[in-house]
């Protein structure tokens, strides 16, 4: 509280950019109790703390859209990525990865690419809400907004990863997401490329995002295919949020592969027509390499490719896979399989069609950093001054 000041901290001069996309103004800022009491020019409060800031932009805290960070947020230290770039709020459980509820109900280890965030002892959450739990006990230094991961639900619902799920299993699915969902996730998240959920039929899918509409919530989807298939499955995405009314955003969107380049002028264009009528957002990181787990259609689509974890060879991290392959004498195939279970950087986008997505002004920024990575890609710490 302020005392005997008229408030706690005066910011004074500073060019303020406030959210809504208008031009900055001079302004000074007041803020008593942990909120904006006044905003105006040449106020004169007595204040506990004042701030000159003349020649420097103020602006609310940034909103990461796409984050990895459900384990980094109960440990405080690791989100420093974050603070350390503004950024004040993050949406977690992305790419149908989230810590809660826990994966292992079948199986002992996290199949990847559930191990990209956490490890089996992390997974220790029986129920989202005991991973809310924990959040609200850790007092995060950021603010939270809690996706639930469909390929979670799958993993703890479905016998036979790599086929569809029977109707039962969709069942124990669609209970576990209405757990979820009651208990305070802000939605789902799908990461239909990755093999676990490789396999989910559409009507699979559709179940899920149904119940995800009716209960006014929305999902977000790493789409089946970023590649050459990155057409097919932007329509799939439509199709499945106009049949469930859901509200639906794309993750992390791009055109991976020399062969994709140019593909974001057709899928824009979708997405753009998609808008008229239902409600449909993508977001994007600034840079032309991915970074994931290590799988061998991604390397065979890069130019480059940098192991970023190993398991296996932990030493590896930070070289690239074609000096790893060398030093062993081995092709680059042999040597990815060898340092699973990993995670590598992928150089295989186009600058055209990154500028193309970054610059359409519905775009949402969602860095898709992985706090875990010995040797993350630089979209952890860097993507919001990059965007700047
Ligand atoms: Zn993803």
């Amino acid at each position: 509280m302020s005392g005997d000041f008229e408030c706690d901290l005066l910011i004074r001069g500073a060019q303020v950019f406030d959210g809504s996309g208008e031009d900055p103004k001079i302004a000074d800022i007041a803020v008593a109790g942990g909120r904006i009491v006044r905003i105006g020019s040449d106020l004169s409060l007595s204040s506990r703390e004042v701030v000159e800031a003349s020649g420097y932009a103020l602006a609310p805290g940034f909103i990461d859209v796409h984050t990895h960070d459900d384990a980094a947020a109960i440990v405080r230290e690791t989100i420093l990525p974050k603070l350390s770039q503004g950024v004040t709020t993050v949406v977690t459980g992305n790419c149908g990865i989230s810590l809660g509820p826990s994966p292992l109900s079948r199986r002992n280890v996290p199949v990847p690419p559930l191990d990209l965030i956490a490890t089996a002892e992390e997974y220790r959450y029986q129920s989202f809400g005991d991973f809310l739990d924990a959040l609200r006990r850790a007092g995060p230094a950021v603010n939270v907004v809690p996706l639930v991961g469909h390929t979670v639900l799958r993993a703890r619902a479905v016998e036979d990863l790599t086929g569809p799920a029977s109707a039962a299993e969709i069942a124990a699915m669609r209970s576990d997401l209405a757990a979820a969902l009651e208990q305070g996730a802000i939605g789902l998240s799908a990461g239909l490329a990755y093999p676990p959920a490789k396999a989910t039929a559409t009507e699979e899918l559709l179940a899920l995002v149904t119940d995800v509409a009716n209960a006014g919530r929305l999902w977000t989807t790493h789409r089946r295919d970023e590649h050459t298939a990155v057409v097919s499955a932007v329509a799939e995405t439509i199709d499945i949020a106009r049949r469930s009314g859901a509200r639906t955003l794309i993750s992390h969107h791009k055109c991976c592969g020399e062969a994709a380049f140019g593909l974001s002028r057709t899928t824009l264009a979708m997405i753009e027509a998609a808008r008229q009528k239902i409600r449909l957002d993508i977001d994007v990181y600034p840079f032309t390499a991915s970074s994931t787990v290590l799988i061998e259609n991604f390397a065979q689509d890069s130019r480059k490719v940098t192991v970023s974890w190993s398991d296996s060879h932990p030493e590896m991290a930070g070289r690239d896979l074609e000096e790893v392959a060398a030093g062993w004498g081995v092709d680059q195939m042999t040597a990815l399989k060898r340092l699973k279970p990993g995670g590598a950087i992928y150089h295989q986008m186009d600058d055209d069609d990154l500028e193309r997505i970054l610059s359409w002004p519905p775009s949402l920024v969602g860095s898709d950093g992985l706090p875990r990575d010995r040797r993350p890609h630089p979209r952890l710490w860097g993507t919001f001054p990059r965007v700047l």
